[in-house]
Parts: C-alpha cells; structure tokens; sequence
C-alpha cells in the first residue's frame, strides 16, 4: 500500500507540522523521505500524548487498518486507556508501506518521542510483519504482544462467511473463545465444535479449517482462557477498536486530503481531551452511593474514578452469589479458601455480563494472613486492576477491616493530579492573533511552574512572592513605555 500524495500535499502536511512546532507548541513529527526526495512516512506526537503516555502508556493498542478499510490514505494509530476507561490518542503515523522496516521505524521513532520506555502490553493485528516489527523494537520481556480480538472477529465473516452453516458456527466459536474460563476447557470445546460441523473433514472447509488451525495453534497471542493474567486495562474488549474507528469517522472523511489530516486529526485529539476534563469535573462534583457495607466499596467510592468505582460496585453486588465451600491452612501464614460462584459470560445481544443458568465453577483464592492479601486464580485483578468479587468474599470471611494497599492502584484514581491534564492539544490555528500567540508561549512556561510550585506550601510560597515580583516589573514597563 503506497502513500498517495497528490502535488503539494506532502509539503502543506509538513508546512503545517512546523508551524504547530513554530507556535512554541510541544509537538514531535518525524518524516522520512523516500530515494527521489518524496514523503515517505510521516509520525507524530504532541506534548499532552507524551505526558499522558507517563501514566497510561502501560497498556497500548496499535491499528494500522483504520485508512486502509476506507481510504487511500494508510493510516495508524496509538491508542491507550485513561483512568476513566476511556480510550485516549497517543500517537499517529501516515505509513507508505505496510512492511516489518517500515513498522520498525515507526516503532523506534515513536518510543523515543515517548522517552524510550516501552508499553508492558501491545495489541494489535494479526499480522506477520508488525509481529516481527514488535521483536525487534520492543522486545519481551518487557512488552508482551498480544493479539487484539476485534481484529480477529473481523475476519470471521471474510473467511467463513462461504459456509452454509457460517452463522451456526460462528455462535459456536464465539461462545468456546469468550466463555472458556481455562486453557484446557478451550481446547476440549473447540475440538467439539470442529467435529460438530466436520470442519477438519469436508473437502469444502479444508482452507476454512486450515485457518481455525492457524488461530488455534497461537492461543496464547488472544485467548482469553490464556491471557488472563496479563494486564490490558480493558483494552482487550472488542468494542475499543471498533469505538475509536467510528470516533475518527467524524473528522475524517473518504475524501480527506493529506494537508487536511493533521489539523482534523489535531481536532480529534482536542476532543477526546474535553471529554476527559468533563469526566474529570464529573468526578470531583459527583458521588455515587454505596449498595453495601464493605470496606472495598467504601475506599474505591473516596479514590476512584466513577467509571471503575462501578466497576468495584458490580464485584460487590456479585459477592452474594459467592459461597465458601471449605478452607485449608497452607502454612502458619496463608489460609487456602475455596469457593462456588456462578459463571459470568458476555452477552454481546445484551451488551452486558449475564450469570449461565445452572452452570457454576469454583475458585481458589490463596489469603496471607501477614499482608492480608488474597490472591484469586480467577486473575480479574490481574488483567483488569479491580478486585474480584471472591477476594472481597475472603476479606470479608477473614474480617480484614482496612483494604490492603496492593489492591489501590494509582491507574484508577481520580485524587492524583496528572500532568497530561496540563497540557493543552498542541494545534496550528492560523486565525490566532500575535496577542494569544504571545499568551500561548507563557502558559507554555507557567503551566511547569505551576505544577512544582503546587506541591508544597514552601514551593507554593517560592512561585508567589515571585509573581509578585514580575507584576512589580510589569507595572515599572508600563511606566517606561
Ligand atoms: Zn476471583
């Protein structure tokens, strides 16, 4: 896939990268050209994506697919998750090839505007050459490469669809990949799912099988049976793509010109930043009440953004469903509780989780009479940073009063003032005046002056008796002027 560029395009993009650079504004654009002088790839960042890259950058997802469904335009993006759970921007790049040299430059180009350090989970296609590209510029074991499931949805209907029995056997897959709460209770449902419609038999299904088998063989790249314990701050869920593709729709249209793209991209960015203030304000305004009397629902609703405390308040309501089955001392410091819970399943027609009629599991929770934590073989907490419903079970059944602090994790909450909120989208508006040009350059210098001098009352004290001594000087300019 080549960059289209018709005459001028790739100089007005570039042109007015600089002049957003030229406005004193933090943005970082990095461009290739090609042997006969043409733009070849192009990537940026702006200051707010870098600071909020230092407090969401853990989780990262990276689509290159967007422009290339609908587009001549081949275009990918940098995608994360803020404390409300919602997806924020962290970078764009307009790519001329879709190749591992190209995705290796992106990469590098990309982290080291980011400061160098490397998301712990990456999700993206399913695609050779990107897969190559991530070995080699962010190796493990700091990043783990998973694949993203919307992607693989995608696909079913392209390479199934031909088959008479397509819509039986895609409810059938969809319930073995979402609802197999172990690796080898997906193995087992799958196996009967492919002798159910004889898919491994039939002359007709050969090259449909042939790319199940694929799928089945890279388990561990996206099923959820086995990538549970890592975390993916909720970025695993097949709407996140999907959500931010129809987000980008509004500001970019199929007759987009590339000089049009970084300003409408820029108004993207300034979008999802308003929607992230008013959540903030939301948050600081209002309190949701308690359902019940448990210490974990009573911290998270003081800490935690609303968006997660409900989240917290769902495992809560849950726990009446919970019952303890036995328990067993491990050592004279971890008790070994077992308990019986219904099973929990995604109902994509409900758009929310439904309990299966009937059907229960039991887990295994390990509680540390020392530290007081308790760690649950359901992983929730591992993959999505809130405590599980079995957990606050054996807080509760073990009179732990005060919520340990390794359940309190800083992603989620909304007392922590992050920089990134500082920091305006870094955009070029060429109807700005040489006034608000000249405003913008200060904020640029106050808004760090500001964030130190608020830590302490001593600093505090620093940054006012110095602002008195410049409105002191701007008064003795005026007299001279
Ligand atoms: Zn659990």
């Amino acid at each position: 896939m080549r960059l289209r560029l018709r005459d001028g395009d790739a100089t007005a993009m570039i042109n007015y990268l600089d002049k957003v650079t030229q406005d004193n504004q933090k943005i970082s654009h990095l461009h290739r050209l090609d042997k006969t002088g043409k733009l070849q790839d192009v990537m940026w960042v702006d200051a707010r994506n870098r600071a909020a890259y230092q407090y969401f950058g853990d989780v990262v997802c990276f689509d290159s697919t967007y422009l290339t469904n609908k587009y001549e335009l081949p275009f990918s993006n940098f995608v994360g998750v803020n404390h409300h759970g919602q997806t924020i921007l962290l970078g764009c790049a307009l790519l001329s090839h879709e190749d591992a040299e190209t995705f290796v430059w992106l990469f590098r180009s990309w982290l080291s505007c980011m400061g160098g350090k490397a998301p712990a989970a990456m999700m993206t296609d399913q695609d050779a050459a990107m897969r190559k590209a991530i070995r080699i510029a962010m190796p493990m074991p700091q990043t783990r490469h998973r694949w993203c499931m919307w992607h693989i949805m995608q696909k079913f209907s392209r390479k199934l669809g031909s088959l008479t029995e397509y819509p039986q056997i895609k409810v059938a897959l969809q319930n073995v990949i979402y609802n197999s709460l172990t690796p080898e209770e997906f193995e087992e449902d799958w196996v009967v799912v492919i002798k159910t419609f004889e898919l491994d038999t039939k002359k007709e299904t050969k090259q449909c099988y042939k790319w199940l088998e694929g799928l089945y063989n890279q388990g561990e790249m996206w099923i959820p049976a086995y990538v549970k314990h890592i975390f993916r701050a909720g970025m695993q869920t097949t709407q996140r793509v999907e959500s931010i593709n129809s987000f980008l729709d509004r500001y970019l249209k199929k007759n987009t010109r590339l000089y049009q793209f970084a300003p409408r991209y820029c108004k993207a960015m300034e979008s999802r930043a308003k929607d992230e203030r008013a959540a903030d304000v939301n948050c600081s305004r209002f309190t949701r009440p308690l359902v019940g009397e448990f210490a974990v629902e009573r911290k998270f609703q003081k800490i935690y953004t609303d968006a997660k405390f409900v989240e917290v308040q769902l495992q809560c309501t849950r726990v009446c469903y919970v019952s303890p089955i036995c328990s067993k001392v491990l050592s004279d410091l971890e008790v070994e509780h077992t308990l019986s819970d219904k099973v929990w399943v995604w109902s994509k027609f409900l758009r929310k989780e439904i309990s299966l009629s009937g059907r229960k599991r039991t887990y295994v929770v390990v509680f540390n009479k020392q530290t007081l934590v308790a760690k649950c073989d359901c992983k929730h907490f591992e993959c999505y940073d809130i405590v599980c419903m079995h957990i606050i079970k054996v807080l509760d059944v073990e009179n732990v009063e005060t919520v340990p602090a390794a359940y309190i994790v800083d992603r989620w909450r909304k007392d922590i003032q992050r920089k990134h909120s500082l920091v305006k989208v870094s955009y070029h508006d060429p109807e700005k005046t040489e006034k608000v040009m000249r405003y913008d350059k200060i904020m640029n210098v106050v808004e760090p002056v500001a964030m130190r001098g608020s830590l302490t009352e001593q600093k505090l004290d620093i940054v006012i008796e110095m602002i008195q001594n410049i409105v002191l000087r701007l008064d003795e300019s005026n007299v001279l002027t």
